[in-house]
């Protein structure tokens, strides 16, 4: 098992667009593996490549048992708003109110390349807008009114040198009990 870095708020593989998956290869099978385990190392839901470092159109989650890989996904459907506390693996100890789409569909293709449609809404269907916004160079902070962000942000100035070089490494970090069950 490899646990990834994650990279947090301030280093720029958070902020840039994604390319598409082209191939799905033996060597992106095995980092999408370890894009899961450093998931689950870190108690997260979701995570997506730009959060490890890498610029190509993969997140996966795990939602309550609702697993899923998402490569090249697309959301083809949405409708209603609904607004709830996120949080983020790569802004660690922050959480905010986002109104997203109350149900979305996304398109994806998983690890085999077979082409599939998820219809989600609650955490599942919040958890795969907050990751598919990842893709796109997008946080969910960006959502939060001015007040509040510029109060996280003054926050997240004192906190941020607790990860030089804008690396959290998971593996090395106690485990406390800390609020992190929303963290994506
Ligand atoms: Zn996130």
């Amino acid at each position: 098992m490899k646990i990834l870095d994650i990279r947090v708020l301030g280093d720029p593989a958070l902020r840039k667009d994604t390319t598409p998956v082209a191939e799905i290869t033996d060597e992106l099978r095995a980092f999408i593996g370890e894009m899961f385990d450093t998931m689950y190392a870190a108690e997260g839901i979701g995570l997506a490549a730009p959060q490890v470092g890498r610029s190509e159109q993969i997140a996966v989650v795990d939602v309550e048992g609702a697993k899923y890989t998402l490569i090249n996904p697309e959301i083809i459907a949405d409708e209603g708003t609904a607004r709830a506390e996120e949080g983020c693996l790569s802004i660690p100890d922050v959480y905010g109110d986002v109104t997203r789409a109350s149900r979305v569909t996304v398109r994806a293709m998983n690890e085999l390349g077979e082409t599939y449609e998820v219809t989600a809404d609650e955490l599942l269907g919040r958890c795969l807008q907050h990751e598919l916004d990842h893709l796109h160079g997008k946080l969910f902070i960006d959502y939060l009114s001015v007040l509040k962000r510029r109060s996280v942000m003054s926050d997240w100035e004192r906190r941020k040198g607790d990860y030089p070089g804008f690396i959290r490494r998971v593996a090395a970090e106690k485990k406390g009990p800390h609020h992190s069950e929303g963290e994506l």
